[in-house]
């Protein structure tokens, strides 16, 4: 892939995702001068299966560690909706903040997890995310109608989003060549310090599934993605 967009932003579940799905892009891409912006939906605050461990204080590690994650990959913001881990529903208050963080930054791509899975099963707030992230973009961020609230008193404005990529996805479209950055979303991985069960396999980890997923495309490293074209005046328009 030659050309990388001028904006993306991720609505991602927990900490970790947004690098474990596409930090290899996230990092070449950075590098390249695209401004990237994680929107990170919960506060991960059930991930782990230390008997000791407190829910506020992995909470508080998490995000600690998500933002040393992001800083890693050169990403420019990190806004946290700290909803509860393995509680986050698709409520009009979610579609809410992911739209107003879409009219605030105005990305060229959105990127999320890909909600439809038939073959095999994911967390539950991957499908959630997923689907509030697609339904932002189309169709709640682009009409001056909805959350007019946002547009009259916060100064934001509509935002059509040009494409969406989604990670995690079971019939990909979309290669991303991640040799130059592969080592660097292994080192944004590792701050994930909480999560780690084996750091020094990390590297070797990452190197050998992104080789994998690039033999495909013929790619020496890659990060496979489904790309949903989205012009969604015209979409809407075209079905009448
Ligand atoms: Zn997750």
């Amino acid at each position: 892939m030659e050309n990388v967009p001028r904006s993306a932003l991720l609505v991602t579940p927990h900490q970790d995702d947004a690098e474990g799905g596409c930090g290899g892009t996230i990092g070449a891409w950075t590098k390249r001068g695209t401004e990237v912006v994680y929107v990170l939906c919960t506060n991960g605050d059930k991930g782990s299966s230390d008997p000791n461990m407190t829910s506020p204080r992995l909470a508080e590690m998490r995000e600690r560690e998500q933002q040393n994650a992001a800083n890693v990959l050169g990403v420019k913001e990190v806004v946290f909706l700290r909803h509860p881990d393995g509680g986050l529903e698709d409520t009009l208050e979610l579609r809410a903040q992911v739209v107003r963080e879409i009219r605030r930054h105005k990305p060229e791509i959105v990127m999320c997890t890909d909600p439809f899975r038939s073959t095999s099963h994911t967390h539950r707030d991957h499908r959630v995310s997923g689907m509030v992230a697609l339904d932002a973009v189309f169709t709640y961020a682009w009409s001056y109608l909805h959350f007019p609230k946002q547009i009259q008193n916060e100064g934001l404005e509509p935002h059509r989003v040009k494409e969406i990529y989604l990670w995690g996805s079971e019939a990909p479209d979309t290669y991303v060549d991640i040799s130059e950055s592969v080592d660097a979303k292994a080192q944004s991985l590792s701050q994930h310090v909480s999560q780690m069960r084996e750091p020094q396999k990390l590297q070797e980890r990452i190197r050998s599934r992104a080789k994998s997923v690039g033999e495909r495309a013929g790619l020496p490293y890659a990060e496979a993605f489904r790309r949903i074209h989205s012009n969604p005046g015209f979409l809407h328009w075209a079905e009448f």
